[in-house]
């Protein structure tokens, strides 16, 4: 076996193979960019090596740094994950050539596999089933043209060199035929370097089902079984499942058979995935091979009780399988959700940003089923657009579909990402939708479904309310457990109040919020319920109101609150009176405070220029600080207060003279 590999990869993959290069006691070496100098998989290896500038083309992609660092490491073996240079014959050859072990297929299996047309024309000689099309080198237009109206439209023009959902068309008409052809061509030009087309029938209702295969240099080839990918957007996956649901044993062998033929074909090495496309029917036909370790291979691992990478490094170094075909079998159901900093609201576009607050559920090892987490961020990364802007993967695993579907509900409920947009929600209501809970797949179900995927915004329900207006009280606990009771900044014996109004997407709603003597009290409309028992640590809040108890996590950014509550992320703005509160008095230049309180900070002096919106003092009201900023540029004339003075209701903190100086 390897003493060290190198691994030409980031993100979670990179650290999924760390890990089992652990566990077996091979030291990893990583590789990064300038853009991920501090990132995850660089402390995650033993050793790691910069190869160049944040652009994909001049570090992961560049193929001479690559062999460098490797060397330079003395690592005996390069595993590429998947992307970047995993399906790259000329990196295959440039491994070998160099000494390297590439723990992946030979190059000639790769680029047999590379081009979808050849590959096609392989699978047609061994009789693998087809999707109805031309995948010849003919590129003429008229003469393509004349295919798709032989095979009958809808059909697909797909980039030959294509991948990840790029460079497909589909085509309704024959007379729109030639403008999607000029549009695929140029986008399979710009994404792939490469122009040719192939036009297949395109299916409708289909469903995505690969095989997952695996192949030794001994001449082992076995199947281990499906994986159903047809939850997709823009033709690329969300969630993975297996097994499929609805496989029978009969078409599962008649599947593995074919997907191990098609490996047989190009003479396979290593993990690889034929991918098929079925009918509700359950014929199939193939539509490509992914040369490599899959995204989605760990749902695989859990229902066969394998480490593919495991596997990989053994078959790379020589070995047998570790398991032969009938030793494989199948327990439970898998599934597997993409988690994405992308906005599914906006047509599931990426999303960039720093990962400001990141709670992830806690993996767990259960006698039967567990839930994974292969993520390759940590609180604080950043979402960069250089890359593949997958923050996660969440992976459960229980003793049948229904289980592992509450799993994953559960899992997803606790995963609360702050910073760029996710598709966390997305996935908590696709996974309790109806067709998604009932099995009833195919690649349109997002598409199909998306009036219920899309709910119209709900109000803020009371509990969200209530959590957010006790995250502003401060360190709350106290020891008698009233966090008002030692407060300085109300009047003991007198009832106190204060409006809270908060916006999102459905609206403003407010609330009020008055200590009494024996609580906090919170009031909404005509509803009247008292707040017990606060405490607040971090971001985790605890309230008990009208004596339910109610648990949430609150992460502040400025104005706006996220709210994590019973499964939710609700984002809210809160519309602070203090902050804004010298707004209407900017002529006067008098800035007051609309109740009593302390100051608690002074963070101007007298004389001082100020531009609009600068930060003037600090007060603190109801054991919450409020930042009073100026209404308008000006200069400080006077202070009124010192730190630690109380104030009244409507008292003059400060002048301010308004304008130019
Ligand atoms: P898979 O076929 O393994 O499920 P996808 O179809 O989702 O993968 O992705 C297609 C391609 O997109 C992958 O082959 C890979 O080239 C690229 N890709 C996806 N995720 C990443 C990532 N995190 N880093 C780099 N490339 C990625
Ligand atoms: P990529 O290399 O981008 O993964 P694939 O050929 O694997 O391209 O196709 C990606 C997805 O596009 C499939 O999972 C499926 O949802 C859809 N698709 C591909 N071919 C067809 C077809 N002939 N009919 C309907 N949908 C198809
Ligand atoms: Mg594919």
């Amino acid at each position: 076996m390897f003493k060290k590999i190198l691994i030409a990869n980031r993100g979670e993959i990179a650290c999924r193979v760390a890990a089992t290069a652990r566990r077996m006691g091979i030291q990893s070496v990583a590789v990064y960019s300038d853009a991920d100098a501090h990132a995850r998989h660089v402390t995650f290896c033993d050793e790691a090596i910069a190869i160049g500038p944040a652009a994909a083309s001049e570090s992961y992609l560049n193929i001479d740094r690559v062999i460098a660092a490797a060397k330079q490491s003395g690592a005996e073996a390069i595993h590429p994950g998947y992307g970047f240079l995993s399906e790259n014959e000329a990196f295959a050859a440039a491994c070998e050539k160099a000494g390297l072990v590439f723990i992946g297929p030979p190059a000639s299996a790769i680029r047999a596999m590379g081009s979808k047309s050849a590959a096609k024309s392989l699978m047609e000689k061994a009789q693998v089933p087809l999707v109805p099309g031309y995948h010849g080198d003919n590129q003429d237009p008229v003469f393509l043209q004349g295919q798709a109206d032989q095979i009958g439209y809808p059909v697909l023009l797909k980039a030959t060199a294509g991948g990840g959902g790029k460079g497909m068309r589909i085509v309704t008409r024959s007379e729109d035929f030639a403008d999607a052809l000029s549009s695929c061509q140029r986008e399979a030009k710009n994404s792939f370097g490469d122009e040719r087309v192939l036009v297949e029938k395109y299916l409708t209702r289909p469903r995505h089902i690969e095989i997952q295969i695996f192949a030794d240099t001994q001449g082992n080839c076995v199947s281990l079984f499906e994986r159903d990918c047809s939850v997709q957007r823009r033709h690329q996956k969300v969630l993975e499942e297996a097994p499929a649901p609805g496989m029978s044993e009969e078409r599962r062998q008649a599947m593995s058979a074919a997907a191990v033929a098609a490996a047989k074909a190009v003479a396979y090495v290593g993990a690889g995935t034929v991918e098929f496309i079925a009918n509700q029917d359950g014929s199939f036909y193939f539509m490509e091979m992914n040369t490599r370790l899959q995204v989605e291979h760990p749902v695989t691992e859990m229902i066969t009780g394998t480490d593919l990478v495991e596997w990989q490094l053994r078959v790379a170094a020589g070995e047998r399988l570790p398991q032969l075909q009938h030793e494989l079998t199948i327990t439970g159901h898998a599934i597997e959700a993409r988690i994405y900093a992308e906005n599914p609201e906006k047509g599931f576009l990426p999303s960039t940003g720093r990962l400001d607050y990141l709670h992830m559920p806690q993996a767990v090892q259960f006698t039967q089923g567990a839930v994974r987490i292969d993520a390759g961020v940590t609180q604080g990364d950043v979402i960069s657009p250089f890359y593949d802007p997958m923050i996660a993967k969440l992976i459960v695993h229980g003793k049948d579909r229904a289980e592992a579907l509450a799993r994953m509900a559960q899992a997803l409920a606790a995963f609360q990402v702050v910073g760029p947009a996710t598709n966390v929600a997305f996935l908590g209501r696709l996974i309790a939708s109806e067709p998604f809970a009932a099995a009833d797949l195919d690649t349109g179900l997002i598409e199909r479904h998306h009036d219920s995927l899309f709910p119209q915004p709900q109000t803020l329900p009371l509990a969200v309310l209530a959590l957010a207006a006790v995250s502003l009280v401060r360190s709350a606990t106290s020891a008698t457990g009233e966090p008002w009771a030692q407060l300085s900044g109300w009047r003991m014996n007198s009832t106190y109040q204060r409006s809270f109004a908060f916006s999102s997407e459905a609206g403003v709603q407010t609330i009020q919020l008055s200590y009494r003597r024996d609580a906090l009290w919170l009031e909404a409309g005509d509803l009247q319920v008292p707040l017990k028992d606060i405490s607040v640590s971090q971001a985790a809040v605890q309230v008990r109101m009208d004596g339910l108890q109610l648990q949430g996590h609150v992460v502040r950014q400025q104005d706006t609150f996220h709210v994590f509550h019973a499964g939710h992320h609700w984002q809210i703005l809160w519309r602070d009176p203090i902050a804004h509160a010298g707004e209407g008095e900017a002529d006067e230049g008098r800035l007051t405070a609309p109740m009593p309180g302390k100051i608690i900070a002074l963070l101007v002096s007298a004389g001082e220029r100020v531009a609009r919106g600068a930060p003037l003092l600090i007060m603190e009201a109801m054991k919450m600080e409020h930042t009073i900023n100026a209404p308008s540029d000006g200069t400080v004339s006077e202070l009124l207060y010192a730190v630690g003075d109380q104030v009244d209701e409507g008292a003059q903190l400060l002048s301010l003279s308004v304008g130019e100086a």
